[in-house]
């Protein structure tokens, strides 16, 4: 039984690990575009402060992991289509047989579609190569401006101005991650980050982004127009959808799985950013570590269905400490309280009357184990 993963992230490798807990002898093998080394993608937006190199990033390098894990990592080898059919996949090696496929390929950062002539000259920030473009380019800069007030966002906002940086953080919303926390805890947020020196241009569309000497002049929707040596977008992410289409997979906003991380095929499993379970979209680490422990134990053959509890996110914000843990879809309202040097706010569900999200700022964020426990699951089992 020859498990094929597609992808080296933190969803392939932690997979890997997981599998390999369970059974040592299994053919195993590990196909990816990138180098195949490990490293935790969050560390990417709080590494530059720290003075953090590419390499010193990485926590297992790619022949390690061989070694450790007994498995072949094919690496720099993109897979190009699957053929679900006759179980194979077409690589940049040539075919590849499985008998289970594993889909662990991710999502990439959506692109403005700025107008303009520099609009290719925007940065991304989403793999260890990006991280280390990020450095190059940063070298010699002084105005940075950031595209995307969301998690990223801000969190690369605040990385880089502590390195020393003018930051400006452009959104069309009108508070920073307006779409994960209530007003009162954006406003803080927002004030923070701007007690640290970082600009805001909030309710803003941009227009255009074009070349000026060596930096770029940034347009906005009201005619204003600013300079920067560096442009960063940070506005989302969009699974890699590609290959699961390619296979005729079901597709959502992610590859849908059941339960049990299974595609529309019996025989293709998917894991990690490019899925979506239950109708979530769910792109953090924890449903990667919940999610591989179970697929490992039913690729072993002995099924075990997945649910998620709540999983409280915490921004790399150290200008404004913040934990989120996100309710589920439904009617309710935040209750917002300020309270130790920062703020605690409870999503009150209208149905049960009970809290079912929060948010917790400043010193406040020490409660978020014992408030966690009391959350709704998020996706039973
Ligand atoms: C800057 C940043 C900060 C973050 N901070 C946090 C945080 O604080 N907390 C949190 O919970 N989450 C955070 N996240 C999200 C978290 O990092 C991701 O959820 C997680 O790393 C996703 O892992 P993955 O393995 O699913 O995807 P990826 O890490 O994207 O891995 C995808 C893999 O698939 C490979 N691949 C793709 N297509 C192909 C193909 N066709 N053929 C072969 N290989 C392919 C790629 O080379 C790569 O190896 C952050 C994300 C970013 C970008």
């Amino acid at each position: 039984m020859h498990t094929l993963i597609i992808g080296s992230g933190m969803a392939g490798i932690t997979l890997a690990r997981e599998i390999r807990k369970l059974d040592r002898e299994r053919p195993l093998t590990v196909v990816t575009a990138d180098d195949g080394s490990f490293y935790s993608k969050p560390n990417l937006s709080n590494a530059f402060a720290a003075g953090k190199r590419p390499q010193d990033l990485v926590m297992t390098p790619a022949e390690r992991l061989e070694q450790d894990l007994g498995l072949r990592i094919l690496r720099h080898c993109p897979v190009e289509a699957i053929d679900a059919g006759r179980r194979t996949v077409r690589s940049a090696q040539g075919e590849l047989a499985y008998d289970q496929l594993v889909l662990a390929v991710g999502a990439s950062q959506v692109r403005l579609p700025l107008a303009g002539d520099a609009a290719d000259a925007v940065l991304t920030v989403n793999s260890l190569d990006d991280y280390a473009a990020l450095r190059r380019r940063l070298d010699g800069c002084r105005r940075v401006a950031i595209v995307g007030a969301g998690l990223i966002g801000c969190e690369f906002a605040n990385d880089l101005r502590l390195g020393g940086f003018a930051v400006d953080l452009f959104d069309i919303a009108p508070l920073p991650l307006a779409r994960l926390l209530p007003e009162a805890a954006a406003t803080l947020l927002r004030d923070r980050l701007a007690g640290i020196g970082v600009g805001f241009h909030l309710a803003t569309a941009l227009r255009s982004i074009d070349r000026d000497g060596e930096g770029f002049r940034l347009s906005t929707g009201d005619g204003a127009v600013n300079r920067y040596d560096l442009v960063i977008s940070a506005v989302g992410l969009k699974p890699n959808l590609e290959l699961a289409r390619s296979a005729g997979l079901a597709t959502g906003i992610g590859i849908r799985t059941d339960a049990f991380l299974r595609t529309s095929d019996p025989d293709i499993y998917a894991l990690g950013d490019c899925i979506e379970i239950a109708g979530h979209y769910l792109p953090y680490v924890m449903p990667i570590m919940h999610g591989a422990r179970k697929l490992a134990a039913t690729l072993a053959g002995r099924p075990e269905p997945l649910g998620l509890p709540a999983m409280p996110v915490v921004l790399k914000t150290p200008a404004c400490p913040t934990v989120v843990s996100p309710p589920p879809a439904g009617p309710g309202r935040w209750e917002a309280t300020p309270a130790d040097d920062g703020l605690r706010a409870l999503y009150v569900d209208a149905a049960s009357g009970e809290a079912s999200g929060f948010v917790l700022q400043g010193a406040c964020t020490r409660e978020r184990m014992a408030l966690a426990g009391r959350m709704p699951a998020l996706v039973v089992a």
